[in-house]
This record gives structure tokens, sequence and C-alpha cells, in this order.
């Protein structure tokens, strides 16, 4: 599933090259998670302004309105002058005179919806109940220990709900947890200020070198298809089920939190 680092390398590989782009045409396949919400023919002739991020969410700034692109579980977007049709499961087509805008998606849980605006009651439907960007000075060590405070689940189920924080998925949750020594299924209310300070930074740190990582490969970008965690770092604790820990060498847990796989180190994090 693509996390946000891949979503942001996404936005990376295309943003400067799409914008001031005209829309000449819009293509549509099979259909996806949500209906596009407004007549495709509508789009064309209107330019494309820049892309932003919000959460997994792709903000396409048009003239008028916006579009909203959302990955799914296995949805890849790729940006080429190109003349080849659209395979089986490339689903949407945005033409451009700068290029065309591909979304492959095998499983079609993504999405491309059009909204008249950010706060438009299509856009805050899907991007209203997201938390801080974690990659912003909006995600401050302080506020998110209060917000951590209120919260009794465990920590990692916390961090996956993504309305204190945004974009910290399964992979990048486990990671940040071991870097900050703190045990996933500890309660988030009890997560003292000076741990919640390390977890704060180990979240930044982990989701930081995921994007400076997937940039380095973005001159093979227009060819990779969205394979789950292609550009991912040398993980500390996910996946690594019975390995020895890369520091203390105790083998790494795995346990089930909310029908998700978590891994840890039970020496280095602390409950
Ligand atoms: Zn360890």
């Amino acid at each position: 599933m693509p996390e946000l680092p891949e979503v942001e390398v996404t936005r990376l590989s295309f943003a400067d090259r799409i914008a001031g782009a005209r829309i000449d045409a819009v293509r549509m396949g099979k259909p996806l998670r949500w209906p596009l919400g407004c007549d495709a023919a509508s789009l064309v002739g209107r330019t494309v302004r820049a892309v932003r991020r919000r959460g997994k969410y792709l903000l396409l700034d048009l003239d008028r309105g916006l579009l909203l692109l959302h990955l799914g579980m296995s949805g890849s977007l790729s940006f080429a002058h190109r003349t080849d049709p659209p395979g089986p499961h490339d689903h949407f087509d945005l033409v451009t005179t700068n290029g065309v805008l591909r979304l492959h998606d095998p499983r079609r849980f993504g999405a491309v919806v059009w909204a008249e605006g950010e706060s438009s009651a299509v856009a805050t439907k899907l991007l209203g109940g997201l938390g801080v960007e974690p990659l912003t000075d909006d995600f401050d060590a302080q506020r998110f220990h209060a917000a951590l405070k209120r919260r009794h689940a465990p920590i990692k189920q916390v961090l996956l709900a993504g309305d204190i924080v945004v974009g910290v998925g399964n992979i990048y949750a486990s990671e940040a947890l071991f870097i900050a020594g703190i045990r996933p299924t500890t309660r988030a209310s009890r997560i003292s200020a000076p741990r919640a300070a390390r977890l704060h930074a180990a979240v930044r740190d982990v989701l930081s070198r995921a994007v400076q990582t997937g940039g380095s490969t973005l001159r093979d970008f227009s060819n990779a298809h969205g394979e789950s965690g292609y550009f991912q770092l040398e993980a500390m604790v996910y996946d690594r089920a019975g390995e020895p820990c890369r520091v203390c060498g105790t083998p790494i847990r795995m346990i089930r939190q909310g029908q998700r796989s978590t891994f840890y180190c039970p020496q280095c994090q602390k409950p």
C-alpha cells in the first residue's frame, strides 16, 4: 500500500512538469472507489496550476476546482509523453499539453474526485478528519504529547488512526516506535513528555528519510508501478520477526494489533 513517503515522492516526480499544462482530454477506465463527481468533458480546457499533498491525497489545483487523487491499495501514477493505449489496469488518463498523467490501479481502491474547492462538502468529507502533516511545523512535539494524553488506546493504533498526525502507516509506525524505544502496546496517555518528544522526532526522521530515499529513485519513477515498499528503508524491526535486533540481538517479536502486524524489540522498546 502506498504510504505518505511514496505519495510525496510521486508528487515530486511530476508536480513541476505538469504545472501550467492545459487539459486536452480525460479518459476514464473502470469505476474506481468513488465517482469523479463531474462530467469528465467539463475538465477539458482547464489548466493545472499546482500539485499539493494532504495526507495520502494528491490535490491537483485547476484554474477552477481541484482533483483529489488517492492511490488506494495498489495505485500508482506516472506522468509521461505517451502514445501507448491504456492497459486493463489503467483507469484514469489526464491528457495534458505537457504529458499524460495515468493512474494504474489493479485493485481499484484508488480514486479521482473533482471538488469545487477545498472547503466544499466533497473535499471536507475526504480531507476534514486528517491530523497535522508530520513533515511541517504544524507537527509540534508539545501539542503531540497533549493529544496523546487524551488517548487511551495503544500508541501504535493511535499513530495509525491518522487523526493526530497523518501518514504514519504500518511500516513507519513500527520503525518510529523502535527508534523512540517505545513498546507499540503502550497506552498513548501514559507516554511521558520526553518520550513523546523522542517519538515526534522519530516519526519525522523515518518519514523524511523515506522521502529522500524515494527521491533518489526518481529517475526510474516513470517506469515504477508502485510495488509496495519499493524504496523502503532498511527496516530495524518491520517484517523481521524472529531475526536479531540490529541494536541488541534480541529476536524481534511480531504481534497483531487491530488486524495489522506489529514488530518490536522486547529489549529496546519499553512499555
Ligand atoms: Zn533490541
